[in-house]
Protein backbone atom coordinates (compact mmCIF):
# COMPACT_ATOMS: atom_id res chain seq x y z
CA UNK A 1 0.00 0.00 0.00
CA UNK A 2 1.48 3.13 -0.94
CA UNK A 3 0.95 7.00 0.76
CA UNK A 4 -1.79 7.84 -0.46
CA UNK A 5 -3.83 5.58 1.84
CA UNK A 6 -3.24 9.10 3.92
CA UNK A 7 -4.77 11.37 1.48
CA UNK A 8 -8.19 12.18 2.67
CA UNK A 9 -10.27 11.62 -0.35
CA UNK A 10 -8.22 7.89 0.18
CA UNK A 11 -9.54 7.05 3.52
CA UNK A 12 -13.25 8.36 2.95
CA UNK A 13 -13.35 6.37 -0.61
CA UNK A 14 -11.98 3.38 1.28
CA UNK A 15 -14.42 3.68 3.98
CA UNK A 16 -17.38 4.40 1.11
CA UNK A 17 -15.79 1.50 -1.33
CA UNK A 18 -16.48 -0.85 2.01
CA UNK A 19 -20.20 0.56 2.52
CA UNK A 20 -18.70 1.36 6.20
CA UNK A 21 -20.59 3.43 8.11
CA UNK A 22 -18.99 5.08 11.27
CA UNK A 23 -20.13 3.16 14.27
CA UNK A 24 -20.63 5.97 16.78
CA UNK A 25 -21.50 3.62 19.82
CA UNK A 26 -17.64 2.38 19.02
CA UNK A 27 -15.98 5.90 18.72
CA UNK A 28 -14.92 5.65 15.20
CA UNK A 29 -13.93 9.28 14.37
CA UNK A 30 -11.50 8.03 11.72
CA UNK A 31 -8.00 10.48 10.75
CA UNK A 32 -8.24 11.75 7.65
CA UNK A 33 -5.66 14.24 7.72
CA UNK A 34 -1.98 13.29 6.79
CA UNK A 35 -0.10 15.81 8.47
CA UNK A 36 -2.10 15.32 11.81
CA UNK A 37 -1.11 11.56 11.34
CA UNK A 38 2.16 12.18 10.81
CA UNK A 39 2.53 14.95 13.88
CA UNK A 40 1.24 12.23 16.38
CA UNK A 41 4.05 9.93 15.01
CA UNK A 42 6.84 12.40 15.45
CA UNK A 43 5.77 12.79 19.09
CA UNK A 44 5.36 9.30 19.46
CA UNK A 45 9.02 8.85 18.91
CA UNK A 46 8.79 4.87 18.19
CA UNK A 47 11.57 3.87 16.09
CA UNK A 48 12.64 0.78 16.96
CA UNK A 49 10.27 0.37 19.24
CA UNK A 50 7.54 -2.15 20.34
CA UNK A 51 4.04 -0.55 19.91
CA UNK A 52 0.44 -1.11 20.73
CA UNK A 53 -2.88 0.71 18.93
CA UNK A 54 -5.80 0.55 20.70
CA UNK A 55 -8.62 0.88 17.72
CA UNK A 56 -6.33 0.83 14.65
CA UNK A 57 -9.60 1.51 12.28
CA UNK A 58 -8.60 1.21 8.67
CA UNK A 59 -4.72 1.80 9.42
CA UNK A 60 -3.94 5.63 9.05
CA UNK A 61 -1.80 5.46 12.05
CA UNK A 62 -0.86 2.15 11.86
CA UNK A 63 0.89 1.84 8.72
CA UNK A 64 3.38 4.40 9.29
CA UNK A 65 3.66 3.45 12.97
CA UNK A 66 4.84 0.07 11.34
CA UNK A 67 7.08 1.99 9.03
CA UNK A 68 9.39 2.94 11.78
CA UNK A 69 8.74 1.01 15.02
CA UNK A 70 10.17 -2.55 15.23
CA UNK A 71 6.54 -4.41 15.82
CA UNK A 72 3.38 -3.04 15.96
CA UNK A 73 0.40 -5.03 18.14
CA UNK A 74 -2.96 -3.27 16.99
CA UNK A 75 -5.97 -3.91 18.48
CA UNK A 76 -9.48 -3.35 16.59
CA UNK A 77 -12.80 -4.67 18.18
CA UNK A 78 -14.58 -3.69 14.62
CA UNK A 79 -14.46 -7.28 12.68
CA UNK A 80 -15.83 -5.43 9.79
CA UNK A 81 -12.76 -3.57 9.43
CA UNK A 82 -10.20 -6.21 9.38
CA UNK A 83 -10.07 -6.29 5.52
CA UNK A 84 -9.42 -2.54 5.04
CA UNK A 85 -6.75 -2.84 8.19
CA UNK A 86 -5.49 -5.59 5.89
CA UNK A 87 -5.10 -4.08 2.75
CA UNK A 88 -3.62 -0.64 4.46
CA UNK A 89 -1.11 -2.86 5.91
CA UNK A 90 -0.27 -4.86 3.02
CA UNK A 91 3.41 -5.41 2.76
CA UNK A 92 4.53 -4.88 6.37
CA UNK A 93 5.71 -8.02 8.21
CA UNK A 94 6.20 -6.71 11.86
CA UNK A 95 2.21 -5.79 12.65
CA UNK A 96 -0.37 -8.14 14.45
CA UNK A 97 -3.87 -7.40 14.19
CA UNK A 98 -5.76 -8.57 17.22
CA UNK A 99 -9.94 -8.63 16.49
CA UNK A 100 -10.40 -7.99 20.16
CA UNK A 101 -12.53 -5.62 22.68
CA UNK A 102 -9.29 -3.88 24.44
CA UNK A 103 -11.49 -3.13 27.14
CA UNK A 104 -11.08 -7.20 28.22
CA UNK A 105 -7.39 -7.12 27.65
CA UNK A 106 -4.96 -7.87 30.25
CA UNK A 107 -2.59 -5.66 28.75
CA UNK A 108 0.74 -6.66 30.62
CA UNK A 109 -0.07 -10.27 29.89
CA UNK A 110 -0.48 -10.00 26.64
CA UNK A 111 2.50 -7.99 25.13
CA UNK A 112 5.58 -9.71 25.56
CA UNK A 113 9.05 -8.35 24.65
CA UNK A 114 10.24 -5.79 26.93
CA UNK A 115 9.04 -2.17 27.11
CA UNK A 116 6.27 -0.98 25.24
CA UNK A 117 4.57 2.21 23.84
CA UNK A 118 1.09 3.04 23.18
CA UNK A 119 -0.30 5.45 20.66
CA UNK A 120 -4.01 5.66 19.64
CA UNK A 121 -6.30 7.47 17.98
CA UNK A 122 -8.22 6.25 21.33
CA UNK A 123 -12.13 5.89 20.90
CA UNK A 124 -13.62 8.13 22.70
CA UNK A 125 -15.92 6.05 24.88
CA UNK A 126 -13.77 3.66 26.56
CA UNK A 127 -10.46 5.60 25.70
CA UNK A 128 -10.32 7.07 29.36
CA UNK A 129 -11.07 3.49 30.95
CA UNK A 130 -8.18 1.96 28.59
CA UNK A 131 -5.71 4.27 29.24
CA UNK A 132 -6.23 4.18 33.31
CA UNK A 133 -6.26 0.97 34.03
CA UNK A 134 -3.49 0.58 31.21
CA UNK A 135 -1.18 2.69 33.59
CA UNK A 136 -2.06 1.11 36.64
CA UNK A 137 -1.60 -2.15 35.52
CA UNK A 138 0.05 -2.21 32.70
CA UNK A 139 4.00 -1.29 33.55
CA UNK A 140 5.12 -3.27 30.48
CA UNK A 141 3.88 0.24 28.76
CA UNK A 142 6.52 2.94 29.39
CA UNK A 143 5.35 5.63 26.81
CA UNK A 144 1.67 6.90 25.80
CA UNK A 145 0.76 9.21 22.79
CA UNK A 146 -2.68 9.17 22.79
CA UNK A 147 -5.57 11.74 20.79
CA UNK A 148 -8.33 12.12 23.06
CA UNK A 149 -10.85 14.58 23.51
CA UNK A 150 -9.41 17.79 24.81
CA UNK A 151 -11.31 17.71 27.88
CA UNK A 152 -10.23 14.33 28.51
CA UNK A 153 -7.06 15.71 27.96
CA UNK A 154 -7.94 18.48 30.19
CA UNK A 155 -8.69 16.39 33.12
CA UNK A 156 -5.44 13.98 32.60
CA UNK A 157 -3.07 16.99 32.96
CA UNK A 158 -5.01 18.96 35.68
CA UNK A 159 -3.16 20.05 38.64
CA UNK A 160 -5.23 20.27 42.08
CA UNK A 161 -7.73 22.75 42.45
CA UNK A 162 -8.38 23.45 38.94
CA UNK A 163 -11.84 22.64 37.88
CA UNK A 164 -10.76 19.60 35.44
CA UNK A 165 -9.05 17.97 38.66
CA UNK A 166 -10.21 14.57 39.26
CA UNK A 167 -9.28 11.13 40.01
CA UNK A 168 -7.74 10.65 36.03
CA UNK A 169 -5.58 12.92 37.32
CA UNK A 170 -4.49 11.50 39.98
CA UNK A 171 -3.81 8.41 38.30
CA UNK A 172 -2.19 10.15 35.69
CA UNK A 173 -0.44 11.83 38.40
CA UNK A 174 0.77 8.89 40.40
CA UNK A 175 2.37 7.09 37.12
CA UNK A 176 3.50 9.32 34.77
CA UNK A 177 4.19 12.49 34.04
CA UNK A 178 2.61 14.22 31.02
CA UNK A 179 2.08 17.17 29.03
CA UNK A 180 -0.52 17.99 25.99
CA UNK A 181 1.81 18.01 22.75
CA UNK A 182 -0.72 19.57 20.02
CA UNK A 183 -4.29 19.82 20.11
CA UNK A 184 -6.59 19.04 17.31
CA UNK A 185 -9.83 20.61 15.08
CA UNK A 186 -12.87 18.20 14.51
CA UNK A 187 -11.97 18.91 10.68
CA UNK A 188 -9.36 15.80 10.72
CA UNK A 189 -11.80 13.35 11.23
CA UNK A 190 -14.00 11.83 9.47
CA UNK A 191 -17.06 12.05 10.96
CA UNK A 192 -16.27 15.17 12.55
CA UNK A 193 -16.63 15.20 16.17
CA UNK A 194 -18.13 17.81 18.01
CA UNK A 195 -15.18 18.75 20.17
CA UNK A 196 -11.70 19.67 19.71
CA UNK A 197 -9.18 16.79 20.32
CA UNK A 198 -5.99 17.05 21.97
CA UNK A 199 -2.74 14.66 21.80
CA UNK A 200 -1.74 13.64 25.17
CA UNK A 201 2.05 12.33 25.87
CA UNK A 202 2.54 10.41 29.27
CA UNK A 203 6.03 9.17 30.28
CA UNK A 204 5.70 6.29 33.00
CA UNK A 205 7.28 7.04 36.28
CA UNK A 206 8.16 4.50 38.99
CA UNK A 207 4.76 4.59 41.17
CA UNK A 208 4.73 4.86 45.09
CA UNK A 209 4.49 1.70 46.52
CA UNK A 210 1.15 2.94 47.94
CA UNK A 211 0.32 4.23 44.43
CA UNK A 212 -2.85 1.90 44.45
CA UNK A 213 -4.18 2.05 48.16
CA UNK A 214 -3.79 6.06 47.05
CA UNK A 215 -6.41 6.04 44.10
CA UNK A 216 -8.73 3.92 46.47
CA UNK A 217 -8.77 6.57 48.93
CA UNK A 218 -9.13 9.89 45.88
CA UNK A 219 -12.22 7.51 44.50
CA UNK A 220 -13.49 7.52 48.05
CA UNK A 221 -13.34 11.28 48.70
CA UNK A 222 -14.24 12.35 44.81
CA UNK A 223 -17.07 10.52 45.23
CA UNK A 224 -18.29 13.30 47.78
CA UNK A 225 -16.10 16.39 46.36
CA UNK A 226 -17.59 19.19 47.96
CA UNK A 227 -17.31 17.64 51.59
CA UNK A 228 -14.25 17.95 53.52
CA UNK A 229 -11.82 15.41 53.52
CA UNK A 230 -12.76 14.37 57.48
CA UNK A 231 -16.05 13.45 56.34
CA UNK A 232 -15.86 12.09 52.50
CA UNK A 233 -13.36 9.66 54.29
CA UNK A 234 -14.57 9.26 57.23
CA UNK A 235 -15.91 5.16 56.58
CA UNK A 236 -11.43 4.46 56.60
CA UNK A 237 -10.86 5.18 60.44
CA UNK A 238 -11.90 5.22 63.40
CA UNK A 239 -11.24 9.06 63.78
CA UNK A 240 -9.41 12.28 61.76
CA UNK A 241 -6.11 11.90 63.65
CA UNK A 242 -4.71 9.74 60.51
CA UNK A 243 -5.63 12.45 57.98
CA UNK A 244 -3.10 14.78 59.86
CA UNK A 245 -0.77 12.01 60.40
CA UNK A 246 -0.03 12.47 56.74
CA UNK A 247 0.42 16.16 56.80
CA UNK A 248 -2.70 17.06 55.03
CA UNK A 249 -5.31 19.97 56.52
CA UNK A 250 -8.80 17.64 57.41
CA UNK A 251 -10.82 20.46 56.30
CA UNK A 252 -9.67 20.43 52.43
CA UNK A 253 -11.54 19.16 50.03
CA UNK A 254 -11.12 15.98 47.30
CA UNK A 255 -9.98 18.84 44.32
CA UNK A 256 -7.55 20.21 46.48
CA UNK A 257 -5.45 17.14 47.39
CA UNK A 258 -2.59 16.25 45.25
CA UNK A 259 -1.35 12.78 44.05
CA UNK A 260 1.78 13.13 46.30
CA UNK A 261 -0.96 13.76 49.22
CA UNK A 262 -3.34 10.93 48.07
CA UNK A 263 -0.12 9.01 48.65
CA UNK A 264 0.57 10.42 51.90
CA UNK A 265 -2.66 9.72 53.40
CA UNK A 266 -2.23 6.28 51.45
CA UNK A 267 0.89 5.43 53.71
CA UNK A 268 -0.78 7.21 57.08
CA UNK A 269 -3.55 4.90 56.57
CA UNK A 270 -1.90 1.60 56.11
CA UNK A 271 0.73 2.50 59.18
CA UNK A 272 -2.30 3.23 61.73
N1 LIG B 1 -6.96 4.56 14.42
C1 LIG B 1 -8.03 4.89 13.49
C2 LIG B 1 -7.82 6.28 12.96
O1 LIG B 1 -7.12 7.05 13.62
O2 LIG B 1 -8.36 6.58 11.89
C3 LIG B 1 -9.41 4.78 14.16
C4 LIG B 1 -9.58 5.61 15.41
S1 LIG B 1 -11.25 5.68 15.98
C5 LIG B 1 -11.21 7.15 16.94
C6 LIG B 1 -11.32 4.47 17.27
C7 LIG B 1 -11.27 3.02 16.82
O3 LIG B 1 -11.35 2.20 18.01
C8 LIG B 1 -12.40 2.57 15.94
O4 LIG B 1 -11.89 1.91 14.82
C9 LIG B 1 -13.23 1.62 16.81
O5 LIG B 1 -13.86 0.59 16.08
C10 LIG B 1 -12.16 1.08 17.74
N2 LIG B 1 -12.66 0.60 19.03
C11 LIG B 1 -13.74 1.04 19.72
N3 LIG B 1 -13.88 0.38 20.87
C12 LIG B 1 -12.85 -0.52 20.92
C13 LIG B 1 -12.47 -1.52 21.84
N4 LIG B 1 -13.17 -1.71 22.97
N5 LIG B 1 -11.39 -2.28 21.57
C14 LIG B 1 -10.68 -2.08 20.42
N6 LIG B 1 -11.00 -1.15 19.51
C15 LIG B 1 -12.07 -0.38 19.74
Amino acid sequence: MDDDLSRPETVKEQLRSMGHRANKDLGQNFLIDPNTVARIVEVAEVEGRNVVEIGAGTGALTRPLADIARSVVAYEVDASLEAALADTLAGTDNVEVRIDDATTVDLQASLVNGTWAMVANLPYNVGTPILLTALQEAPRIDRFVVLVQREVGDRLLAAPGSRTYGVPSVIAGLHATGHLAFTVSPTVFEPQPNVDSAVVVLDRMEPSPHAAAAVRIAKTAFNQRRKMIRSSLRDLAETAEWIEAAGVDPTTRAEQVSPVQYVDLAASLEAG
